[in-house]
């Protein structure tokens, strides 16, 4: 379509679709350090929903934290968690956007990925895995913000002042039922895929 952002001959090589959700402010690169990574590709205000977890959905059963019941591995990297042992994919570039600890944008509505604050063009987008994730998946982190916990799991793993800086951009899956805050995630192999 003529007003999508532009995007890098690179990641035109893997295969990347694009929904009518997306936002023409969102932009794709591929980076020298961590892969695809979504940007700002012009001002995006505080508010804007910038793309949607719109795609296929994927029950998965339900589970208990450190039981062997987790969401396979193609739903843990690429789905966003909208129920117990519910996720749903994206048909364009929600599945793309990566993790942070001290992240721009966050959930709304279950599904949209929204900026929390004002991005400057050429920011990258990331949000936290933790605002709407609540099973098994864990995962080492290396964002490199002061703020980064090393090893990012689910919303009970996640500290109250966190809990706070992201009031409004939490799932509502998460914050509708009752789940304290249980302490740091641990580092512990991942499984074999
Ligand atoms: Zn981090």
């Amino acid at each position: 379509m003529s007003d999508r952002p532009p995007h890098s001959a690179s990641a035109l090589k893997t295969t990347i679709h694009w929904s009518h959700d997306d936002s023409p402010k969102v932009g794709l690169i591929l980076t020298s350090t961590h892969g695809l990574a979504l940007i700002a590709s012009q001002t995006i205000l505080a508010g804007e929903k910038l793309m949607a977890f719109d795609g296929p959905l994927h029950e998965w059963g339900r589970t208990t934290l450190n039981l062997p019941n987790t969401p396979p591995y193609y739903l843990r990297d690429h789905c966003v968690q909208i129920d117990e042992g519910l996720s749903r994919d994206s048909t364009g570039l929600a599945r793309y956007a990566n993790h942070c600890c001290e992240p721009n944008c966050g959930i709304t509505d279950l599904i949209w990925i929204t900026a929390m604050r004002d991005i400057a063009p050429g920011t990258e987008l990331t949000w936290d895995y933790a605002m709407t994730e609540d099973n098994d998946w864990f995962m080492h982190c290396s964002c490199g913000t002061p703020g980064c916990r090393g090893v990012i799991a689910g919303y009970r793993f996640l500290p109250p002042e966190r809990r706070a800086a992201y009031e409004g951009f939490l799932s509502d899956w998460l914050t509708a039922s009752h789940r304290p805050y249980i302490g740091p995630a641990t580092a512990t192999p991942l499984p074999a895929a």
